[in-house]
């Protein structure tokens, strides 16, 4: 482990963060420190070549139908770049479906998800073509219904299932427990009553099992957790599709470390095989694309010392470009 009061390591930097002989930082041969004066802050830098990086890392290590969702981070450009790279992109809300297409990603690369997609969404989407929609709820379910009376579509769908795995993760950015706001629950009986009715229904074409334990995990037999939980959905109605979901941990301070996007793929698509899975399994990344890309530069502005307790160092961002 490094020392906390030491220099940043290279591991939480992009990949072609460099320091320039008069001590600078550089990302991707631009002095940071010279952006600023063109593009004030706060302001985000992003090492395109190691987000491409990432993203062809991970199509190598799942194949084609690989996801990124586009919560970690969104606009045209990125929405063009993971598209380039060969990746599918999960959106969450009408907003995100919005900036995909408008970027030119083909809708049939989307995958919509959401624990409430309001009728409006879900009628976009269809009439968009997106390829699949990850159905969490009874309520869409009905909602799918409606629209499918109204407009005749059906569309290709994933259930997204609650496997029960208590990831350990902050308790905000978990999501794989009993007690979530998502999905169906395996426990509960929740999953095997979905699969029933969408299997019966003519409003939906059941194309397999998602399932995101949450965000920021760090071990990796979490997800083989998850995959023994789920596999047997999988594997018994013969569904073609398994998405693992993201939630590989990022490190962001001294201290921390992650399983690589191929390692963490390794331990997936293991834990499939062992499992009896034939299907095509994939999964969601976003912070493990993005978030180590990312520097975020800030203009020093007011400081308080407090003198034998500390300095206080303010700067022109807050919790609104840099949540927890
Ligand atoms: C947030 C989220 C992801 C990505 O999670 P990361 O921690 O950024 O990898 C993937 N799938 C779903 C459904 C999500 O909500």
């Amino acid at each position: 482990m490094s020392d906390p009061a030491g220099p940043l390591p290279r591991h939480l930097l992009p990949d072609n963060a460099s320091v320039l002989p008069d001590g600078a930082l550089a990302v991707g041969g631009c002095a940071v420190a010279d952006l600023p004066a063109t593009y004030g802050t706060p302001l985000f830098v992003y090492d395109e070549d190691h987000l491409r990086a990432r993203c062809r890392e991970v199509v190598a290590a799942f194949g084609d139908g690989v996801s990124y969702a586009a919560k970690a981070f969104l606009c045209l450009a990125m929405a063009r770049l993971v598209h380039e790279e060969g990746m599918h992109l999960d959106v969450a809300t009408g907003g995100e479906l919005h900036v995909a297409l408008a970027a030119g990603v083909p809708a049939s690369r989307l995958v919509l998800h959401g624990n409430n997609k309001s009728e409006g969404e879900l009628a976009r989407a269809r009439e968009a073509g997106v390829g699949r929609t990850v159905v969490d709820s009874f309520d869409e379910l009905d909602r799918l219904d409606r629209l499918h009376a109204a407009d005749g579509r059906v569309p290709a769908v994933l259930l997204r299932a609650t496997p029960g795995v208590e990831a350990h993760t902050h308790e905000f950015v978990r999501t794989g427990q009993l007690d979530s706001k998502f999905g169906f629950g395996v426990a509960s009986g929740d999953l095997a009553k979905a699969v029933e009715r969408a299997s019966a229904s003519p409003a939906v074409d059941v194309v397999g099992i998602h399932a995101h334990i949450g965000s920021q995990v760090f071990v990796a037999d979490f997800f083989h957790q998850a995959v023994e939980v789920i596999a047997p959905w999988v594997r018994d109605f013969d569904l073609p599709e398994l998405s693992i979901g993201g939630g590989l941990g990022v490190p962001y301070v001294v201290g921390e470390e992650a399983p690589s996007i191929t390692e963490w793929a390794r331990t997936v698509l293991d834990a499939c095989r062992a499992a009896g899975i034939r299907s095509r399994v994939t999964a969601e990344p976003g912070r493990a694309i993005a978030a180590r890309a990312a520097v975020t530069l800030y203009t020093v502005g007011t400081i308080k010392d407090i003198p034998g307790v500390r300095t206080y160092v303010a700067v022109d961002g807050g919790m609104s470009d840099n949540p927890r």
